[in-house]
């Protein structure tokens, strides 16, 4: 625990007789589940070892506020504080910027760890930390910076020195409302005996070292927000008209759900009820006819890197599955670098023209939104939307084509997320398998930065192929997803 390396913050919860502080970090657990808060303060999971991408998010985070203190360093004597009464006498002595500096008001129990405190020409400090982020409005980082200048108690806004080189400045009413009711809430959940009863999300469960201990609390209440498409605000309001158990969703009809703020139409009501049936019947529920585009398809994933120097998603493989479809008609473009980025985007457009040339009519099939809203990013980047690859890709005629919206449009599945990976892992749905079971986008992303970082050729030629592999098997799946589709559709109803 962070507290246990400072004394004096020690001493001082020992003589609040076990009275919890509340640190400015908690705002990250705070803002993502009240519950998953209340865990963290009344009863913690032992610390374990954190995954290969939360590794090295915390490096890149490390490196990003090392580059921040030299460069700190170049136009200023700096001072590292060792605890809160070391952090308070360099104050005093007017150290010009403290690092890793140790703020306690022990009065209203709040602690913060600005990375820096900077002092102005008046001789008032003023707090700024190092963040990885893009954006100076994460409710997470307003709350951060927030409680430091609580703890500075002056006016002076707190900085935020972000991952793209900008420097932002965080005061004003909205961020002190909003720390307000992160301190109010805090105060409330330390004095809790019980952990807050709250909704189940996929995205924020997923991910969080409680899973074990709350989902199968929610599969005993059987609880509505367990199925795809209904989050924690409809499950209420479905409460409200005494739906509150997946059974009793699975019985009701569209007609005795009344109309409530996102579950308005007829479409979305009757979906819900038969998410509700599927997750009970484990049955899959087709809605209306699946519509394939006619043409020669080309599969087509992409890995992109989000951790650049420019901070510029870099997309290091462009990769193709191409007829017959067999694993070595798998296709790509790779480029081992940001400086690639260029010759590497020229090249994915070159390959397109080539299939174009060879295969029209062609259909450029892929899964989620997230390589054409690429392709778009790219286009901007680069100023081409004139060319007359990016526009006929992006143009009406576009032979891009999501294969995520035939299943959002026409099916119901015994699934509680849609992605690619669940749709063609499950057994009795596609039933296809990565070769490797450990890979995924962000598996994808450590791979390629180790791969960067390697000196041995055969070693990096080795995650290579790993990274080849993992992308060839995502165009599998997208091709077997399409057959299984086009079987589906035989016995489309007419
Ligand atoms: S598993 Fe879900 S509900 Fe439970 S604490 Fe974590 S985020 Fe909250």
């Amino acid at each position: 625990m962070e507290e246990s390396r400072h004394g004096t913050v020690k001493s001082l919860m020992n003589q609040s007789s076990h009275r919890q502080f509340i640190k400015a970090s908690d705002a990250s657990a705070w803002v993502m589940c009240f519950r998953r808060i209340w865990f963290d303060k009344h009863q913690p999971m032992a610390e374990s070892e954190p995954d290969a991408f939360t590794q090295f998010l915390f490096q890149a985070g490390l490196a990003h506020e090392t580059a921040i203190l030299e460069k700190i360093a170049q136009q200023y004597p700096v001072c590292r504080a060792k605890s809160v009464d070391h952090t308070v006498d360099l104050m005093r002595q007017g150290v010009p910027v403290i690092y890793q500096a140790r703020l306690v008001d022990a009065e209203v129990g709040l602690i913060g760890y600005p990375d820096f405190l900077i002092r102005d020409d008046n001789g008032i400090y003023q707090a700024a930390d190092a963040k990885l982020s893009l954006s100076e409005n994460k409710k997470t980082t307003q709350i951060q910076l927030g409680i430091y200048r609580r703890l500075l108690k002056n006016d002076l806004p707190a900085m935020v020195y972000l991952g793209d080189g900008r420097v932002a400045q965080l005061s004003g009413d909205d961020i002190d409302v909003l720390v307000d009711r992160f301190i109010h809430s805090m105060q409330t959940i330390l004095a809790d005996s019980q952990p807050p009863i709250v909704r189940y999300s996929y995205s924020r469960c997923e991910v969080c070292p409680y899973v074990n201990r709350c989902l199968p609390e929610f599969i005993r209440k059987e609880d509505p927000s367990l199925l795809y498409g209904v989050d924690g605000n409809m499950a209420d309001q479905l409460a409200q008209i005494n739906i509150s158990t997946i059974p009793q969703l699975a019985h009701s009809n569209v007609e005795s759900i009344p109309d409530v703020p996102h579950l308005k139409s007829e479409k979305k009501k009757n979906r819900i009820i038969l998410q509700a049936r599927s997750y009970l019947t484990g049955k899959l529920f087709q809605l209306d006819k699946i519509d394939l585009p006619e043409g020669t398809w080309i599969h087509f994933d992409i890995e992109d890197d989000p951790m650049t120097g420019s901070r510029n998603r870099h997309v290091y493989l462009w990769g193709f599955l191409i007829p017959s479809y067999a694993k070595s008609c798998f296709d790509y473009v790779w480029s081992d670098d940001e400086s690639a980025d260029y010759v590497g985007w020229i090249s994915f457009l070159q390959k397109i023209e080539l299939y174009r040339n060879h295969y029209a009519p062609i259909v450029i099939a892929h899964y989620s939104n997230h390589e054409k809203s690429t392709i778009q990013k790219y286009a901007e980047r680069y100023s081409m939307f004139n060319n007359s690859t990016v526009s006929w890709l992006l143009g009406e005629e576009s032979p891009l084509f999501d294969l995520q919206r035939p299943i959002l449009n026409s099916l119901v599945l015994p699934l509680q997320r849609y992605g690619l990976k669940d749709i063609c892992k499950h057994p009795g749905l596609v039933n296809f398998q990565w070769e490797n079971d450990e890979s995924g986008s962000q598996w994808s992303v450590v791979q390629f930065k180790r791969f960067q970082s390697e000196k041995r050729l055969s070693a990096k030629g080795s995650i290579k192929e790993a990274i080849l592999n993992y992308n060839r098997d995502d165009v599998i799946a997208t091709r077997r997803l399409e057959l299984w589709l086009r079987e589906l559709s035989l016995n489309s109803p007419k």
